[in-house]
């Protein structure tokens, strides 16, 4: 382990890419800015030591004040689709890519949100508020947790600085790490220049998707393959994220084409949600009026983007039947994760038959009574031999126990040992998610300077599945008086 930030391996591999694809400029630094937290783990996975996030060196970058040393400090720019329209050029309007450290265990971008106004920027002012950076910062965690593919945060830096919104709010600056930032719109923004398009998925491919690089070539059409390698294997990335998402009661919120990872990570945490009562149509960004982005539409959604990305990739001439037949690889791939995963929850071997029609009863009968996601799931584990706990969350009890009998007799086909299949499924059912009313919590903290709900929820979220005595508040339903909690693109 390192003792300072300054002693890192820095690299710049994005900064190699033509110009054309950033802008070198500086953040804008906040005014007296404070460490509100650092993420210890994540700074392990970059070789720094506790000590390193204590020295002065460490906030004068994680603020902006300073370049990580060795690093080119640069502005991204992309392109998309936002809510299923062609929005143009958009890019990095207030995230500063600081460079790339070579940890213990993989390469690493360092990356601020809400560090000043770039080329990109439109009509923002370049700075994020506190409230969406320490959503931002504990998201990634939350999801980690679960064991989601997802970008994560170092740092977290408050100011006084204000930012306007709805109301004034002060500003705040997460570092965010990831192996890559680099989305389906960067590859959309260049799907008329086939020379930079080329070079970006030369790029990706060569340090990401190794696999999909091509053995030999030279003959005409060379380099279609690794195109379609390379689709595939986004194709398949991708939707095992969702897949995930969707077994987590995750709602993303924003899937934009410019908010989707090329790497297959849940990126650009806004008004995203786990679901409390369980909606099948569920929208947690209230800016969602049409409700695109609901609970239910997010794999058709993610296989629309995969779409576009798709159709970006037409531009290196590459047949577009062929392109077509990649994407048919979405629905296999999601339907396996999805029924692995329902598989863990439920506690059986493996899927059979019948079980998507249990499943869809199970997801209509919490749908109907808005029971709760998390603590349903987690109920079932035990409910065949003690029925209250799942009960409980039911209004209507007896439909409720009409589905957990014919559950009960699905599960006596498995002839598991009970102990054992409840331990797995308690591996499988969190007890502790990110919920809103949980992150408000965090916030209200935040905003009067206390970072200690910051730690108490990182505690939990980094062991989801582990009861913590003590700690039973963090596991029940929401108050009465967060049901009306409502979150935005307003961040
Ligand atoms: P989002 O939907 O939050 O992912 O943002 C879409 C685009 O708007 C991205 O290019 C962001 O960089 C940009 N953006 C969002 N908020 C701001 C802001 N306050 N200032 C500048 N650019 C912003
Ligand atoms: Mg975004
Ligand atoms: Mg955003």
């Amino acid at each position: 382990m390192i003792d300072s930030i300054k002693q890192l391996q820095v690299a710049n591999s994005f900064a190699q890419l033509p110009a054309a694809f950033y802008t070198s400029l500086p953040p804008q630094p906040l005014s007296r800015p404070r460490l509100l937290h650092a993420n210890i783990d994540v700074a392990r996975m970059l070789g720094l030591s506790e000590a390193a996030l204590a020295e002065p060196g460490f906030l004068d970058v994680v603020s902006g004040a300073q370049p990580l040393p060795g690093g080119k400090t640069l502005a991204a720019v992309y392109s998309g689709h936002q809510f299923g329209v062609w929005a143009g050029q958009l890019g990095d309007g207030r995230a500063h890519l600081l460079g790339e450290v070579a940890g213990p265990a993989g390469d690493w971008e360092l990356q601020l949100k809400g560090s000043g106004r770039t080329p990109y920027s439109r009509m923002g002012d370049g700075r994020a508020v506190l409230r969406s950076s320490v959503r931002e910062y504990l998201a990634g965690e939350a999801m980690a947790g679960l064991g989601i593919p997802t970008t994560r945060a170092l740092a977290l830096v408050v100011s006084d600085d204000p930012v306007y919104r709805e109301t004034v709010e002060t500003a705040a600056i997460v570092t965010r790490v990831s192996p890559s930032f680099v989305r389906f719109g960067s590859f959309e923004h260049w799907s008329s220049s086939p020379d930079k398009l080329r070079a970006l998925l030369d790029y990706v491919v060569e340090r990401f998707y190794p696999e999909c690089r091509e053995a030999g070539g030279g003959e005409a059409g060379a380099g279609h393959d690794v195109v379609l390698r390379f689709l595939r294997a986004v194709v398949l990335r991708t939707a095992d994220l969702v897949a995930h998402w969707q077994t987590a009661g995750f709602c993303h919120g924003v899937m934009n084409t410019d908010n989707m990872s090329i790497l297959g990570l849940t990126i650009d945490y806004g008004p995203y949600g786990f679901m409390d009562g369980f909606q099948v149509n569920h929208v947690c960004n209230h800016s969602d009026s049409q409700g695109r982005y609901a609970w239910n539409a997010q794999p058709s959604v993610a296989h629309w983007n995969l779409y576009r990305l798709a159709s970006s990739l037409l531009g290196l001439g590459v047949d577009a039947e062929a392109l077509k037949g990649e994407l048919a690889h979405f629905e296999p791939a999601f339907l396996q994760t999805y029924r692995s995963n329902l598989c863990k929850k439920l506690g059986l071997s493996q899927w059979q038959p019948g079980d998507a029609e249990l499943v869809d009863d199970w997801w209509a009968l919490l749908h109907t009574q808005r029971a709760d996601f998390t603590l349903s799931f987690r109920a079932l584990a035990t409910a065949p031999r003690q029925a209250e706990a799942l009960l409980d969350g039911f209004e209507d009890r007896a439909a409720a126990q009409a589905w957990l009998d014919r559950y009960t007799q699905r599960l006596a086909q498995e002839g598991r040992p009970e102990a054992q299949r409840i331990a797995q499924m308690n591996r499988a059912n969190p007890l502790y998610v990110l919920r809103n009313h949980l992150a408000q919590g965090a916030i209200a903290a935040a905003q009067r300077g206390d970072a200690g709900e910051i730690d108490t929820l990182l505690k939990l979220l980094r062991d989801p599945y582990t009861e913590q005595v003590g700690y039973e508040a963090y596991a029940a339903k929401p108050p009465e008086s967060a049901r009306h909690l409502e979150v935005s693109c307003s961040s």
